[in-house]
Parts: C-alpha cells; structure tokens; sequence
C-alpha cells in the first residue's frame, strides 16, 4: 500500500481539492482506497458529502480516544473509505502535547489496517504542527500541491525541511515524491517561470541523501477550473458534479499517473552526497518577489528547525 500525505502549510493552495478528486478517480478505477481528514475544517468529510457534526468521533477519536482506525472509517463510494473529521479536531493538537509518541499515534493505528487497501491519501491541515505531524509519521510519501503565483514558494524551504527531519528522525522512508501544479493558468507567464524555479531548485537535490532528491514536478497539472469549486457544496468529487469539465480530465490523469507510477521507494537509490539543503534561491533570477527562504541544515549536529534557519 502507498500512504501519501498531501501536504502544503500554506493555505488554500488545492490540498483537498486533491484527496478528493484523486481518490475518487483511484477508487473508480478499481483500487482500494482510503482517505483520511486530518484537517480541523473537515473539508475533506464535508466535500466527500458528510456533514461533520453527524461525526462522533472519527480522525479525533483515533488520534486522542485511541478508537480504532477499521472502527471509525466509512464506506463513502464504491472501494473508498473515509476517516472523516469532526469540530473536536480543533483541540487535538493541545491535547497531543503531553502524550508519549504524540507525533506516531495514526501510524500505529492505521497498522492493523494496511493490507485492506492500495492507497491512502491524508489531507493535511494547512500548518505544520502535530496533526501533519502524525501524517508525515504515517507515510511514505509526500505530494505536495502548490498553486504557482509569486508567492508560491515562501515557506517551501520550511516545509521540506519538515519533512527532512521526519525522514531523519521518525520516519526513513519518508520522500517527497511529487509537486503537483494547481489552478495552473497556461497563459500567464509566471506559473511558468515558478515551474522552471521549483525544477532548478529541485535538480540540486538529485544524487544526494535528502527526502525530496527524487521528487518531480508531476507531469500533469490541474487548470483552474470553476466546476472544480462548485463541486464541493454539493458534496460530489468532480466526476459525479461534471464529468466533462478540464478539472475532471485533470485529475483523472493525476490519479492515472499515480496508479501506473512504479512504486516511488522500491527502486530508490540513496544518494551518496548529502543534501544540499542550502535551499538558497528557491526563488530564481527570472520571477521577482518570490521567496528567497535560504534554510542551512546540520544533520551531523540535529539541531532543531529554529536554530536552522538562516533568512537571507
Ligand atoms: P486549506 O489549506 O484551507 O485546507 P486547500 O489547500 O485544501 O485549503 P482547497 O480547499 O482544495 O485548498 O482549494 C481552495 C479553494 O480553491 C476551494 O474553494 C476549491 O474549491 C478551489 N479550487 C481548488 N482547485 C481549484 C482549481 N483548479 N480551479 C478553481 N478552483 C479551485
Ligand atoms: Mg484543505
């Protein structure tokens, strides 16, 4: 089974936009999939068409009432489950703090339940605290969705960093396998130019030990596509709301992508070098404005995030 956490702390940027379409596209075409809402605003529950407050205990109730994960998911299509989310997440990340192996509980859990499917998806809060955390924990996999305007890339560096020290510390198969564009705007130049920064940036990566060194910009990207906002309150992923629109060719393609991709982890080859993790100039010379977050990382000293970064 391939657990993918889709991960991005910046708001608003396409992340459930994605577990919901992609999973639905999966499920359709015959895999067994399971979607888990990490989120407090359960948009992920309420665009697969639940209401949360009809969630008793749900994604909350694994993560702090030790409920059982085959317990609490739901049947929401055909070959598609949910652990959906309800209000009570907001509180769990206060909650998690002074518990042992706060940031391992949803790998633990899901344990039990991993040969039941072929993929999970976790849609994951926009922030990097201790729900993302579980998710990072859980997974071998992070895709992470960016919607390429010019500030698309403030925070990236952080972001890899994350998932660099969960790699390092929790969690070694750990990998940044994909970015995936949405709301991709063909005809203005700037998502292009943010596309060619995040390919350079990522090129210096390759050859080294680092959690994102085979990590592409997938090969597909989702337009902007009005249907694909609509579909949400009626709760029904794309293909049930319009089946024909460029959001559904879109993520039908994302979800064909995944399925045929060869498993990301089972031919890796590590990298001798170590990572370059001098995330200098994420932003290029071509777009102005866009961020210039240099993170400095010592694995030999595993020194904390804070104490590593180094803002130019
Ligand atoms: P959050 O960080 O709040 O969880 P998110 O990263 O999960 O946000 P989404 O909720 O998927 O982002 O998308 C943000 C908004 O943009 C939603 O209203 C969604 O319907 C809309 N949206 C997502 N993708 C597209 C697209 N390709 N074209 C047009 N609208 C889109
Ligand atoms: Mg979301």
């Amino acid at each position: 089974m391939r657990t993918i956490a889709v991960l991005n702390q910046k708001g608003g940027v396409g992340k459930t936009t994605t577990v919901v379409n992609t999973v639905a596209a999966l499920a359709a075409m015959g895999s067994r999939v399971v979607a888990i809402d990490l989120d407090p605003q359960a948009h992920l529950t309420i665009h697969l068409g639940l209401e949360p407050q009809t969630i008793k205990s749900g994604s909350y109730g694994v993560l702090i009432q030790s409920a059982g994960f085959e317990e609490e998911i739901l049947l929401v299509r055909p070959n598609l489950w949910l652990l959906p989310a309800n209000i009570n997440l907001v509180g769990a990340e206060t909650e998690l703090v002074s518990v042992v192996g706060r940031e391992t509980i949803l790998r633990e859990a899901f344990r039990t339940a991993e040969d039941k499917f072929d993929f999970c998806f976790i849609d994951c809060p926009p922030s990097l605290g201790l729900l993302t955390l579980n998710a990072l924990a859980a997974a071998q996999e992070v895709l992470i969705p960016i919607q390429p305007h010019f500030l698309a890339l403030q925070g990236f560096g952080k972001l890899l960093q994350t998932v660099e020290l969960v790699n390092k510390r929790i969690n070694p198969q750990l990998k940044v396998n994909g970015i995936l564009l949405c709301m991709f705007e063909d005809r203005v130049s700037l998502p292009n130019e943010v596309k060619a920064d995040i390919e350079q940036f990522l090129d210096k990566a390759r050859g080294t030990n680092c959690a994102w060194a085979q990590a592409r910009i997938l090969p597909v990207y989702i337009r902007k596509n009005i249907k694909l906002a609509e579909a949400p309150g009626y709760g029904q992923t794309i293909f049930e709301y319009a089946p024909n629109c460029h959001g559904s060719e879109d993520y039908r393609k994302v979800a064909e992508f995944i399925h045929n991709q060869s498993q990301p982890n089972a031919n890796a080859t590590e990298g001798t070098k170590n990572c370059p993790i001098k995330i200098v100039d994420v932003a290029t010379t071509n777009s102005q404005n866009v961020a210039t977050e240099a993170i400095t990382v010592n694995h030999d000293t595993g020194c904390e995030p804070d104490n590593q970064l180094e803002r130019h």
